[in-house]
Formats: structure tokens, C-alpha cells, sequence
């Protein structure tokens, strides 16, 4: 049987169908509640990473754009008046000496290089406009010094190029872009951002340490939902933390006290039950054969039969530890069992079916399962699904279909209660007692799984048994 059609035959939902309709995503609420991680760390981190993130985003717009503005602006007007000054000066005496001295003077007690360029005239390309920096530049040149000029900011990280008309010339200023404009606040943008970096990196680390308890004792409790053995969890971590896995130990410790005290009461009941029906069937034996007698011994038979029944069910399976296991021998087993007692078993496995489960009991949950099928139809199918899509771990499915009677709808959950059975309405008598399935279904729970009925392909039943990995 090919994968895509096993796999359409399991009937569980998948995420696609199970996904809100598409209108509801949109509100804002749930949108949010989409957007947000799932887990408690990522949660965490948003909500001590976010406020600070804000509030550095608030204060660089606040803080820098005004400071920037007005640290440019002071600037940029005291550069201008020092340069109105200068050219007022060498206009008061245009000679080429007089200018030599002015431009060395600005040079040395300025730190401004000054150039009067006899002839020249202001470049043709567009003087630089926009941004904080040329709209200073303009506003003051034009206040203070109201005469044709041009300006060029774009070489901002090393010079701003001022160039002024006076009579026959051009005086050209090359100022330091530190002497017009505030350059060097990115450097405060550095130390907060790396501030913040190292904050938000010692908030990991703690985090780390603070949801690690958590996460243990959320993987305790699943396993221990799973049957499997947590014996080497401790309680850990914040106050809380250890409060709810000291509850969780003692809540454990009381199951396993309640199992064990249920099982030694079975199985001393079992021993007192047994004891005067073996005597039953001795004196039995003594009797001459008869038709009474052999209805007496079907009976002893039937009773011994239900008690067995009964106090497997009564027993649980708390007591067998959880051993790797490939449930593909586990599946030909049960196979090789039923075949023995006559029934049609076909078997379809897909993919690696290792996980750790209580031997003993699935394998009892699974001969439930099969020999029911093998006694309702003729032909049985058995197939095994890993599905790694459904939850974060992966799950198994274990689907027996058979080709029998079925079970009407309305019984499908039924059958599951102890000691329920549908076969005297149909007058048939298979010998059984009723808690096939309940035993059943009690083993795939104790698994952290479960055991649904529906109507099988074949034309009877499909039982379902879904393992969590
Ligand atoms: P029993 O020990 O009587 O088989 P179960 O709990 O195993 O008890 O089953 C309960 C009832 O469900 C049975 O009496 C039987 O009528 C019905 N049943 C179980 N499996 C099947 C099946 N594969 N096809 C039809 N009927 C079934």
C-alpha cells in the first residue's frame, strides 16, 4: 500500500485544518497571540528586551535630534560670523599682503583655512540645500553675510567647503566638519546599544537558569503522564518553581502508593478466588463425565476466565518499567499470536516505530485490539504511521481495520466501558467479558495516548491507537 494513501486513511486532523479561519487571524488581539512565541524564554526575553528597546528608540529621538540640531546650529553660526568677520576684514584692505596675513591668522587662531581667490567666481553646480547641517549653513550665511555664495556639505565627514563672492574674487573656506556640525554624538548611539547588548546578554544567562527548572519539570510531568520514569528529577530553581515540582513529586508518590496498594489488594483477592475454584475443578475431575458436569466445567472455565480479566483490568500496568521498544517486532508478534489462534492478519509499517513503552501491557493492549478484529471479521489489516508532523515530538498511529459487522455509531464510545458488550443483542456468545477494550484504552492512556473507534475502509471496525513519541 503506497505511504500518501496510508497516511489519508488515518483520519487525524492535520495543522492545515485544524488552523483558524482566515478573518479571525486578522484581529489584533489574536494576531498578537499568533505573533508571540509559544514558549516562556522567547516570552521573557520579549518583555524585558522590548521596554528597553523602546525606551532607547524615545530617548535617541528626544534626546540626539534635539541635541543635534541645536549643537549644529551653534556651530554653524559661530563658523559663519568668523568668517563675516574675516572677509569684512580683507575688504577693508584688498591687497594681496593683507589677504596672505588674514588667511594666516585664520589658519593659525582659528583652525580655519582661508583662500581669497582674485578672479575667480562661484563654481556653476548647485550649492548643497536640505538637511540640518546646509540649511544652518544657509540661514546664517544669509543673515550675516548677504552676499552671492555656494555651499558643499556633502563631503561631511572630513569638510564643508564655503565659497563666498566679494569683488572681483572668490573667498574660499574649507572648514572642518567638527567645527560646523555635532559629529561625534553616534558614539553615545555605541555605548548604548552596547550597553544594552551586554544587559540583554547577562538577562539570557539568567533566563537560561531561572526556565531550565521549568522545562524539567514540565518534561517530569509529561513523561510521568507517558509512563515513563522520572526518577531522577529534583526540585530547583525560583521558590515557586520548586513549590509546584515538590507538588508534583508528592502527587506522583501518591498515585504510585494508591497502584500498589490497589494491586497487592488484587492480587490477594485473585489468590483467595483461585484457591476454592481450583478445588471446584478438582472435585469436578472426580465426577463421572456428564452433560452437567461438562456445562459445570465451561462455567468454572468462564469464571476463571472474567477473573483474569478483571483483575488485569484492576491492575493496571503501573508497575512495568518503560523500555525502548520497536513496536514493528512488537506489531509481528501480536501477528504471529493471532495467526495461531486462526485469525487473517495483514500487516502495513511505515517509517521507525522505536519508542519507549511497558512492554507487557501494550502487548496486551494490542492482542486486545487484533484478537477482537481476528473474533468480529475474517480479514484484518494492521498499519503503523510515524507521524512526525502532528506534535513537536512525533506521534505513532496504529490503525487495525477489519472487514466484520462493525459497530454502530452510537456504541463506537460505548464499548470502551468496563464490562459493556454489544454481543448478546446480536446473539452471539465470543466468550468475552466486556473489558477487552476498556483494558485497552486504559494501557494506550497510560501511555499519554488513546484508543478511538471509527468505521473502517474495509467495511467494519478501525480501532485508532495513538502513541505519543
Ligand atoms: P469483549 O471482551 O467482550 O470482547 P471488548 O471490550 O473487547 O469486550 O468489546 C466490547 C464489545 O465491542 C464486544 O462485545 C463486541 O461486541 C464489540 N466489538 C469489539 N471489537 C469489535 C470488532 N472488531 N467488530 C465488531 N464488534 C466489536
Amino acid at each position: 500500500m503506497p505511504q500518501s494513501d496510508t497516511e489519508n486513511r488515518t483520519g487525524a486532523p492535520t495543522r492545515r485544518s485544524r488552523a483558524a479561519p482566515a478573518l479571525a487571524a486578522l484581529h489584533p488581539f489574536l494576531l498578537l497571540k499568533r505573533l508571540m512565541p509559544a514558549g516562556l524564554y522567547w516570552r521573557s526575553l520579549i518583555i524585558i528586551v522590548a521596554p528597553m528597546v523602546l525606551l532607547q528608540i524615545v530617548v535617541t529621538y528626544v534626546f540626539l535630534e534635539r541635541h543635534w540640531q541645536l549643537v549644529t546650529e551653534r556651530l554653524s553660526a559661530k563658523t559663519i560670523a568668523e568668517i563675516a568677520m574675516l572677509l569684512e576684514e580683507f575688504e577693508e584692505d584688498p591687497s594681496p599682503f593683507h589677504a596672505a596675513r588674514i588667511t594666516r591668522r585664520a589658519g593659525e587662531n582659528l583652525g580655519l583655512p582661508v583662500a581669497f581667490l582674485e578672479g575667480e567666481r562661484l563654481p556653476d553646480t548647485a550649492s548643497s540645500t536640505g538637511g540640518l547641517l546646509a540649511d544652518s549653513l544657509n540661514d546664517e550665511i544669509r543673515k550675516r553675510i548677504a552676499r552671492p555664495y555656494w555651499i558643499n556639505t556633502l563631503r561631511q565627514n572630513s569638510y564643508v567647503d564655503i565659497r563666498i563672492a566679494y569683488d572681483g574674487g572668490v573667498m574660499r573656506v574649507l572648514s572642518p566638519a567638527s567645527q560646523v556640525y555635532a559629529s561625534n554624538s553616534h558614539i553615545f548611539i555605541v555605548w548604548m546599544v552596547g550597553t544594552s547588548i551586554v544587559l540583554i546578554i547577562v538577562a539570557i544567562i539568567f533566563l537560561r537558569n531561572q526556565i531550565r527548572p521549568i522545562e524539567r519539570l514540565a518534561a517530569a510531568a509529561e513523561s510521568f503522564g507517558m509512563g515513563r520514569d522520572v526518577e531522577s528529577f529534583r526540585p530547583q530553581g525560583a521558590s515557586e518553581v520548586r513549590r509546584a515540582a515538590q507538588a508534583f513529586m508528592d502527587m506522583r508518590a501518591r498515585i504510585e502508593r494508591h497502584i500498589e496498594q490497589r494491586t497487592a489488594m488484587l492480587a490477594g483477592v485473585s489468590h483467595d478466588l483461585r484457591t476454592p475454584l481450583t478445588r471446584f475443578k478438582l472435585q469436578l475431575a472426580m465426577l463421572p463425565d456428564g452433560p452437567e458436569i461438562a456445562e459445570l466445567r465451561e462455567d468454572i472455565a468462564e469464571m476463571e476466565r472474567m477473573l483474569e480479566d478483571y483483575l488485569e483490568f484492576a491492575r493496571g500496568h503501573q508497575g512495568e518499567p518503560s523500555v525502548e521498544t520497536d513496536l514493528a517486532d512488537l506489531i509481528a508478534e501480536v501477528r504471529d499470536d493471532a495467526v495461531r489462534k486462526g485469525h487473517d492478519v495483514k500487516l502495513d509499517l511505515h517509517g521507525d516505530l522505536t519508542l519507549p513503552l511497558r512492554r507487557h501491557a501494550f502487548k496486551r493492549c494490542l492482542t486486545n485490539i487484533i484478537d477482537n478484529a481476528g473474533k468480529y471479521a475474517p480479514h484484518v489489516w494492521v498499519t503503523a504511521i510515524r507521524d512526525a508532523e502532528q506534535d513537536d515530538a512525533g506521534s505513532i498511529d496504529i490503525l487495525v481495520d477489519d472487514d466484520g459487522e462493525g459497530i454502530p455509531d452510537d456504541q463506537l464510545e460505548e464499548v470502551f466501558r468496563p464490562f459493556y458488550r454489544l454481543d448478546a443483542a446480536r446473539n452471539l456468545d465470543k466468550g468475552g467479558t466486556g473489558l477487552g477494550l476498556a483494558i485497552a484504552r486504559d494501557i494506550a492512556r497510560g501511555h499519554g495516548g488513546d484508543i478511538t473507534l471509527a468505521r473502517s475502509p474495509m467495511g467494519g471496525l478501525r480501532a485508532i491507537i495513538h502513541l505519543p513519541v
